[in-house]
């Protein structure tokens, strides 16, 4: 049977299911993409309406060559695709102290930022960047560039070495306090650790990679329209390459015989039938609720329950119709204490007192997400996910108040006033609208036993023909490297079934 014969479904629109179908459309694979909404994305997905288009999740494009290397290995240039900005500075630090900070990938530049708040910082800085590439060069090339779907991709002499390397056994916070000293600077070399939905005092000191890769790498860029045109851009290959997206299609149970799947059945009672199921619902969800009885594996019920996830997400999409000229398109504002902060939702997973917010406003240099003099505001408070200690339903409406009295206070003022369009999310609406485990907003936490082999794999130990692609998978989350996760995935479908 040729490729073409041979049919793949992919169950996801998200980064990871799209990147992999794709791949495998390319490679001549006869692929159809079910998505159970209306529009394909996931969690870089976007809402438009009343003229404004905001983003629904990610907002940060980061390795930036990790993109331009993923439409260069389809054949494609990624700029006929995305029109893409770099970011300089790349964003605002706001210390609740009134400071800022605004780094940028002009070294010269952050180290005068850097003495405005503390000159003895200046030297640490130089020296975490001196010792961070090398560190950044084995995560990238040892771990997240390989599938580790054997275990001797894991545990050999490089991958050890490497590992040593990447000195992952202490915490992001106190890596980086071994090189500088004043809080807000520490503040603004660990804070990334959120992009993953952990806290800097629990996550493996490896992500301290992450400023590295925005102040002297590849930084920040923008892609015009919004993070969601990367979609759009997925989308388009996906046709161009021959493959099918159908949306409003949702799945409900993988079908599987003799241990190999069969295809997939929908809620509306059609069965589609495949050779190959690629999932790209989130990891602990395909388990928990797609896969038959008896066939998860080792992947219980009672494993997820122990099984460390990402934090949730408090959201808030507003059209605004003041603009605020004090805005850069992402603004950080921390809060008085850091550590207590994160630990009222990562250890007490109780709603903060005083939230750490990230607020986005694309509309500051792209005119087409808002109506003319209109502002675009997304506004992401990390929060505990459904196993947490929060009411939803009790405490919602009033920790709104505190989000946005805390706003008005940092320079916003008039916030609530200006509101002319407004919709939000907690991590209820995360499960049932991304179908995430506990409505988590990332993924499976990078801890350092659910990394590399540790991590569920992108192929399935025991069903024959079924996959997984996400960011709950190896190499983890966000969406570069979900889009890695889907060309390991189409990788491996083609290694299985040679033509
Ligand atoms: C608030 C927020 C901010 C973020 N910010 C950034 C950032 O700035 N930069 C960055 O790189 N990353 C960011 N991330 C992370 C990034 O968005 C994710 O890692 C990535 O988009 C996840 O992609 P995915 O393919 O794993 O999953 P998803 O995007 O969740 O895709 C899964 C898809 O499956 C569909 N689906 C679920 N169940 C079914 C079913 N039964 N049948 C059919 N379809 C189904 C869903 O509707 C969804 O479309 C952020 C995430 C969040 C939540």
């Amino acid at each position: 049977m040729t490729q073409k014969q041979k049919k793949v479904v992919v169950i996801g629109a998200g980064a990871g299911g799209l990147s992999a179908a794709v791949q495998l459309a390319r490679q001549g694979w006869s692929v159809c993409v079910l998505e159970k909404e209306d529009c394909p994305g996931g969690r870089l997905g976007a809402l438009e309406s009343e003229g404004y288009r905001i983003d629904l999740g990610a907002t940060i494009l980061m390795m930036y060559d990790v993109f331009e290397q993923f439409f260069a290995g389809l054949g494609k240039d990624i700029n006929d695709y995305l029109s893409l900005t770099r970011l300089n500075p790349c964003y605002h630090l706001n210390f609740a102290d009134g400071s800022r900070l605004s780094p940028s990938t002009d070294l010269k530049h952050n180290l005068d930022e850097i003495r405005s708040l503390c000159p003895a910082d200046v030297e640490g800085y130089l020296r975490y960047l001196a010792q961070i590439h090398r560190r950044y060069m084995t995560a990238r090339y040892e771990f997240i560039e390989k599938p580790m779907t054997r275990l001797r991709e894991f545990l050999n002499v490089k991958t050890l070495a490497g590992l040593m390397r990447l000195k992952t056994l202490n915490n992001m916070y106190s890596d980086i306090s071994r090189f500088v000293r004043d809080e807000r600077v520490r503040m603004s070399l660990t804070f990334q650790s959120m992009y993953l939905g952990i806290s800097p005092f629990q996550t493996p000191s490896i992500y301290t990679i992450i400023p590295y890769v925005e102040h002297a790498h590849s930084g920040i860029w923008y892609p015009h329209g919004g993070m969601n045109a990367i979609t759009h851009a997925l989308v388009r290959l996906l046709d161009e390459f021959g493959g099918e997206l159908r949306l409003k299609a949702q799945v409900e149970k993988i079908l599987i015989e003799n241990n190999r799947v069969k295809g997939v059945l929908c809620t509306d009672g059609t069965t589609i039938a495949a050779d190959i199921v690629v999932s790209n619902v989130d990891f602990p969800n395909t388990m928990r609720k797609l896969m038959p009885e008896g066939s998860t594996g080792t992947y219980t019920q009672a494993r997820f329950a122990h099984m460390a996830n990402s934090c949730g997400c408090m959201m808030f999409y507003l059209g605004s119709k003041q603009k605020y000229d004090n805005l850069g398109v992402h603004n950080i504002y921390f809060t008085h204490e850091y550590k207590k902060t994160l630990d009222q939702v990562f250890v007490q997973k109780r709603l903060p007192d005083d939230p750490a917010v990230y607020l986005y406003a694309p509309s500051r240099i792209d005119p087409d997400v808002a109506p003319a003099g209109h502002e675009v505001i997304y506004i992401l408070v990390p929060v505990p996910n459904l196993a947490g200690r929060v009411d939803w339903e009790k405490e919602a409406v009033a920790y709104r108040s505190v989000v946005y009295e805390k706003l008005e206070r940092a320079g916003l003022p008039g916030l609530r006033q200006n509101i002319v369009f407004e919709k939000s999310a907690d991590p209820t609406v995360f499960a049932e609208r991304f179908n995430t485990f506990q409505g988590a907003g990332f993924g499976l936490a990078p801890t350092l036993f659910q990394s590399g082999y540790f991590r569920p794999g992108i192929k399935s130990k025991k069903i024959a023909g079924l996959y997984f692609a996400g960011a709950s998978v190896h190499p983890g989350g966000g969406v570069p490297v979900v889009l890695v996760c889907g060309r390991h995935v189409a990788r491996q479908i083609q290694a299985d079934y040679p033509v």
